[in-house]
């Protein structure tokens, strides 16, 4: 775990690394880089066990209708 507290919530590199992107979410703030920005859009549930409350957002580009 890096000392500083910005790295990327996936991979945990840190903006010495990588480029990282800065989210906001439930009051914090949290930083993605950009290889892993697409698994958030696209894969919100494999962030879940990072993000509580992501298993619940649906992926951007699937449209399921019941
Ligand atoms: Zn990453």
């Amino acid at each position: 775990m890096p000392d500083s507290d910005d790295y990327c919530l996936y991979c945990e590199r840190d903006s010495q690394q990588v480029p990282l992107i800065a989210l906001a979410y439930q009051d914090k703030d949290l930083w993605i880089c950009p290889q892993h920005l697409p698994i958030l859009i696209h894969s919100p549930a494999k962030l879940a066990d990072k993000l509580p409350g992501l298993a619940n957002l649906p992926p951007a580009e699937e449209h399921h209708h019941r």
